[in-house]
């Protein structure tokens, strides 16, 4: 259910709402909109008792939500949900850091990146953070090419065992030492409760991954943190599962969520997965969160990440996640799939015609 007030109810008005929907022994969501706010209910398993809130000062209408997912659903929000990465938001990670290095930082002013805004908002980074000067180097590469934001993993979840498992912590103080030498904000992966406690700590952005998308109790860490959360779907997961993951973290107060596409597992085996291109029309019909996709994870094979990521664009995602490695050849991992710094420049060029001719609004290092 949701309780719809007014345009203009007064503050006291919603407390008072909040405080009977406590009483009721529910849980309100307090939604602010553009022109009203709504508030969610949930935690009801039968019928509410309608007639207790509607007759409540302020209050509009109560609306019964009937889709699965609540809080993530314009039934609830009508309006875009427009996630701000970095910049000032960003107060615990960007104090000045030990840096890994002796070379002296030039500092740039943080710039955030807005993720659901009518833009196309580009994150791009390696894989997995390897090096500080590998880090860097990408990081002003894909600055310059126009990604609002840098990804690199240090917690990495491997199929293998064997396999490069990230640089940990390490790996955090490289990406606050690229964040504070290009001004870019960074998104890197949480795989457990103690990792994302780091992240949140010293990241711009949690990302949670396509393995740990049905995680429950690390939705549930990610939703009570305050950073904005990256969540990418699930191999197999349904329209339905992915919204619930989301909802998970929504229904612990962390509104600051955006969904990522990165490919499914289909009988197609001439990529490592299959982009649901339509997952992303399905999302904004249903979901007033911002939708990017990441064509490297989907296509596994770098010759395929251009033709995915424009096609992305035109359906109408809010942006991308790209593989960016200096020598793909030598990446630690998923180097397959990394585009080239030459390779990402004459995408980003190739994204900014499409945008143009779709009357998007612009890359957002294009604003100078
Ligand atoms: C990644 O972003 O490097 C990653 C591991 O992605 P996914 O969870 O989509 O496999
Ligand atoms: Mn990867």
């Amino acid at each position: 259910m949701l309780v719809v007030m007014r345009v203009g109810a007064t503050p006291k008005e919603i407390k008072t709402t909040v405080s009977a929907i406590r009483r009721m022994g529910l849980k309100p969501n307090v939604i602010p909109g553009a022109l009203r706010v709504a508030i969610g209910i949930t935690g009801n398993r039968g019928a509410i008792a309608r007639e207790r809130l509607e007759v409540l000062p302020g209050v509009a209408e109560l609306v019964p939500v009937t889709k699965p997912y609540k809080l993530v659903s314009r039934e609830t929000k009508p309006e875009d949900t427009v996630v701000t990465v970095g910049g000032r938001h960003s107060a615990v990670g960007s104090r000045p850091s030990k840096r890994p290095s002796s070379r002296k930082p030039k500092a740039e002013s943080p710039k955030p990146a807005v993720f659901g805004a009518n833009g196309f908002a580009v994150i791009a980074g390696p894989c997995a953070v390897e090096s500080l000067k590998g880090a860097l180097v990408v990081a002003k590469a894909v600055k310059a090419a126009g990604a609002c934001a840098f990804r690199g993993g240090a917690y990495k979840p491997r199929t293998s065992p064997y396999s490069f498992q990230g640089l940990g912590r390490k790996g955090l103080d490289i990406l606050r030492a690229v964040r504070e030498e290009t001004g870019l904000p960074v998104v890197t992966e949480a795989v457990d409760p103690e990792s994302l406690e780091q992240v949140a700590r010293h990241a711009d952005m949690i990302q949670i991954g396509a393995r740990n998308m049905q995680n429950y109790s690390l939705l549930r860490l990610a939703g009570q943190s305050r950073r904005p959360v990256l969540l990418k779907r699930g191999f197999s997961a349904t329209f339905e599962e992915f919204l619930m993951a989301a909802e998970y973290i929504l229904s612990e107060g962390n509104y600051q969520v955006v969904l990522c596409e990165r490919g499914v597992r289909t009988f197609a085996d001439y990529t490592r997965s299959t982009m649901d291109i339509s997952l992303v029309p399905a999302v904004r019909k249903i979901s007033h969160l911002p939708i990017i996709a990441d064509p490297s994870h989907a296509a596994g094979r770098r010759d395929m990440v251009p033709a995915l990521s424009r096609a992305a664009l035109a359906a109408g995602a809010h942006g991308l996640i790209l593989e960016v490695h200096p020598e793909p050849d030598r990446a630690l991992s998923d180097g397959a799939q990394s585009l080239t710094l030459e390779g990402f420049a004459e995408l980003m060029g190739s994204l900014r015609r499409i945008a143009a001719a779709m009357g998007a609004g612009p890359m957002p290092n294009d604003e100078g």
